[in-house]
């Protein structure tokens, strides 16, 4: 019988909800590419209600002890104190999520002999020492698609809240004013703009499809080129690299998995070849910028705004800058955690435990790791090596 681990976010500061703003949400079967969305035999929660924090145990209890696991559910993640780390090494399968992200770096996988399996319940496998899981034949698997679309509206409305200068103006109401000209000293339209994204998979290419209604400008780079059709659909260009990309951009949003080779992609070499006043956005990862190279951006004006939900390590500790710096529309890592995003990825860990403990085939689209070797998304997406490097950051948050 196996021991599974799973670190999910703390429930609402006024506890796990009684009820919703909504009654259902909408039933979705397939992915834009044709991929089914999660199929588990069963589930054992309901669709729309709060999984991703530790009361919902993302609707796995049920199944789980009905088979004699053991499942232990919490959101102490970070320091050696933790509950997670004293979890560590009777655990077989560790269950984690990218917006609270239970770190497992090479240390914490050799306090941690016995586990087999880390499933990500999200996308984005970056919070693993993927060279240790590699080195250390541990499967790591993702929920790849469930909360790709759920990412594009949010960035969707980051690229809207930054260019018309959204926030800003919802403040002096709260304040009780009428300040019009204070609100749009700041704002301008999207249209005729030219936007980009680094990488046009799942989330980059539904951003980009999303866009193309505003009579924007498009343009992506990525390692692979889209179809010429999807090119010739999306009237977007194609650019070989970063750099030749955000010298034409007046928006920039960042789509790539976050590998050493993709760590600190947006310094200050890189924002200095972007258009002065162009808007950054950023929904993969934290580390893909440089942070501190951020705030010197905005400070500068090089910058007119940046955006996302992404940070490093998280939770962001109370003073990280990135809180504070000028011009931002930062929020905590929620984009790929709606309510229906829970729904997919919840089904889908159930969907690659039923795999697991029945010895069947996980599909290879949510394969990172496996073998011994980069598998399935992994393979295609990322490259070997750790992007962990100074999560143990991510404990000041407690101080
Ligand atoms: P996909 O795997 O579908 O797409 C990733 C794309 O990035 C691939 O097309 C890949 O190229 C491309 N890529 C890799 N390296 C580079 C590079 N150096 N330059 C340009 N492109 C590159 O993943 P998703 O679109 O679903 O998700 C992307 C990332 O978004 C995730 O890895 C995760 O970090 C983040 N994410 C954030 C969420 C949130 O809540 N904020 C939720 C979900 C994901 P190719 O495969 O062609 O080599």
């Amino acid at each position: 019988m196996a021991k599974v681990v799973c670190v999910l976010y703390p429930d609402p500061v006024d506890g796990y909800p009684k009820s919703y703003a909504r009654p259902d949400i909408p039933r979705v079967e397939k992915y834009p590419d044709g991929q089914t969305t999660p199929s588990p035999e069963k589930i054992d929660f309901t669709p729309g209600a709060l999984l991703g924090s530790v009361s919902g145990e993302l609707g796995l209890r049920k199944f789980l002890e009905a088979q004699g696991h053991t499942f232990v559910v919490t959101s102490d993640k970070d320091g050696t104190n933790s509950v997670f780390e004293k979890e560590l090494p009777g655990a077989d399968i560790v269950i984690s999520q990218p917006f609270w992200p239970a770190y497992l770096t090479r240390e914490r996988i050799a306090k941690a002999p016995k586990l087999k399996l880390a499933i990500t319940a999200g996308i984005g496998s970056d919070h693993v020492d993927l060279q240790s899981a590699i080195d250390r034949k541990i499967t790591v698997a993702e929920v790849t698609y469930s909360n790709s679309i759920s990412v594009s509206e949010h960035v969707v409305m980051m690229i809207l809240s930054l260019v018309r200068n959204y926030i800003p103006s919802y403040e002096w109401v709260i304040k009780g004013g009428w300040n019009i000209a204070d609100c749009v000293s700041r704002s301008y339209d999207l249209e005729g703009m030219h936007v980009g994204t680094v990488a046009a998979g799942c989330i980059g290419t539904a951003v980009l499809r999303r866009l193309k209604p505003f009579d924007v400008k498009l343009h992506y780079t990525d390692r692979h080129r889209l179809p010429a059709a999807v090119e010739r659909e999306l009237n977007v260009t194609y650019h070989p690299d970063a750099e030749s990309m955000v010298k034409e951009c007046d928006v920039v949003s960042i789509h790539c998995p976050l590998y050493p080779g993709t760590e600190n992609l947006f310094n200050d070499a890189l924002i200095s070849k972007m258009k002065r006043g162009a808007y950054l956005i950023n929904t993969a990862r934290g580390k893909i910028c440089d942070r501190d190279a951020i705030v010197r951006a905005l400070k500068s004006g090089q910058l007119a705004g940046y955006a996302g939900d992404v940070w490093f390590p998280q939770p962001a500790p109370k003073d990280h800058p990135w809180r504070t710096m000028p011009h931002h529309g930062m929020t905590p890592h929620v984009s790929g955690t709606s309510l229906s995003a829970q729904a997919r990825y919840a089904a889908g860990v159930r969907e690659i435990l039923e795999c697991w403990f029945s010895k069947r085939p996980i599909r290879n689209e949510y394969l990172i790791v496996d073998g011994g070797k980069l598998a399935g998304a992994g393979a295609h997406s990322y490259s070997a090596g750790d992007a962990t490097g100074g999560s143990e950051q991510a404990a000041r948050y407690k101080s």
